[in-house]
């Protein structure tokens, strides 16, 4: 059975859906693969490598011929229609925010798997793309910080006096603020993090992080995830935050609650209290934003009473900044659910796998996933 791999036609993506290691991967259980001419350039992965690994690459793939499609962003309404029944997608499908399409790969009869529900067990964790996505954004979002505050991270003696060093402030310490606070570690900041979750403490801990305790008890959901606070509690959470932003040179903000919009964590009252040149980014923008006046993509000076400014900066396709190892690891997230789903070189997903029936979105004319059935209806 063959795997598909286009050309990503979102503009601005510059990940790819297999490298050659996953090639590799991927014909060494007797499938092969084709890749569209120049679909790993963006990513560092050259059309030679991967007939190096076994892939053949041609100049263009019709959609209709394809068994299985590998992709990273979630596929327009126009290419599903062109897809044959039966055929099989793996990729990000963003079902909430693309019913549309979750509806063309219904009606096409396509099976549909979205790698946004691979249960977080930990016999998918080599499949979790959300995971390894958000490595990626939580280390690339103190690098953007660390190039726009106008102070060093570290702690630096010199013969010239004392440099104290940054403090760093982590509000959301899922996956990809785990891996903020241990990059401004290894940059040599000060950081403290909050989240709402009761394993988080000892996570932030293990991380080289404080953790900022605010006696408003937990708000744990089922599958490890957080639940939204009441707003009498989301409110107390941003006075007691307000103190610990102002201190702060950076504020990194991470919280999410799946299916929601981004919870308010940040008002613009709560920014007029820090020190000029202080930098806030906010990894949830795309989704609403944790912090008031936050713009995916945009940087925002905001004025401070006193003199001076502070940038809010709204982060965009963050994994797509950092595309070959991003793709690396997102390739591989791949390659191991169609591994999972392959037979002597023929990809048959059986459902009765938790993993596979978890990450399932479409199948045989049906919406497999109970939540987006319920929203299309
Ligand atoms: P996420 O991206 O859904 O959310 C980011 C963080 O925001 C979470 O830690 C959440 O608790 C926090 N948050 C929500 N509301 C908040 C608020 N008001 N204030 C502060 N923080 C708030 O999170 P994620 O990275 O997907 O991780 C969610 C959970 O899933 C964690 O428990 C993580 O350990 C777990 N996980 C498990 C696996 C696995 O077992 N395979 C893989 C990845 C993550």
């Amino acid at each position: 059975m063959n795997v598909g791999v286009l050309r990503e036609l979102e503009p601005g993506e510059r990940r790819v859906a297999a490298t050659p290691e996953s090639v590799r991967q991927l014909v060494g259980e007797g499938l092969t693969v084709t890749i569209e001419r120049g679909a790993g350039e963006a990513a560092g992965y050259p059309d030679a490598d991967f007939v190096a690994a076994g892939a053949t690459v041609v100049d263009s793939i019709a959609p209709g011929e394809l068994e299985v499609l590998a992709h990273v962003r979630p596929l327009s309404v126009e290419l599903i229609g062109a897809l044959r029944e039966g055929a099989i997608t793996v990729g990000l499908a963003s079902p909430a925010s693309s019913l549309p399409a979750v509806a063309a790969l219904h009606d096409a009869r396509v099976t549909a798997f979205a790698l946004e529900l691979v249960p977080r067990i930990s016999r998918a964790q080599s499949m979790d793309a959300l995971t390894s996505q958000a490595l990626v954004a939580g280390y690339r979002c103190v690098l953007e910080a660390a190039m726009r505050l106008p102070r060093f991270f570290p702690l630096f003696m010199t013969a010239a006096g004392t440099i104290p060093p940054a403090k760093v402030l982590v509000l959301g310490a899922g996956v990809a603020g785990l891996q903020a606070i241990a990059t401004a570690k290894r940059l040599g900041a000060r950081v403290s993090a909050n989240d709402v979750r009761e394993a988080s403490a000892d996570e932030v801990k293990s991380m080289g992080g404080t953790f900022i305790s605010l006696d408003l008890g937990t708000a744990d959901a089922s599958g490890g995830y957080a639940k939204e606070l009441a707003e009498d509690r989301a409110r107390r959470q941003r006075e007691l935050l307000t103190p610990h932003v102002s201190e702060s040179d950076i504020v990194i903000t991470t919280a999410a609650i799946p299916g929601r919009a981004a919870p308010r964590l940040i008002t613009a009252e709560m920014l007029l209290g820090m020190k000029p040149g202080s930098v806030i980014i906010d990894l949830a923008a795309e989704t609403g934003g944790n912090v008031e006046g936050s713009v995916a993509g945009e940087d925002t000076a905001i004025p401070l009473p006193g003199g001076g400014t502070i940038t809010i900066v709204g982060m965009k396709d963050v994994a797509s900044t950092m595309p070959f190892d991003a793709s690396r690891l997102y390739a591989k997230n791949v390659a191991n659910l169609i591994s999972l789903m392959t037979v002597d070189g023929k990809v048959e997903p059986d459902f009765a796998d938790e993993i596979v029936r978890g990450a399932s979105l479409t199948h045989d004319g049906a919406v497999t996933h109970e939540p987006t059935r319920e929203a299309l209806a």
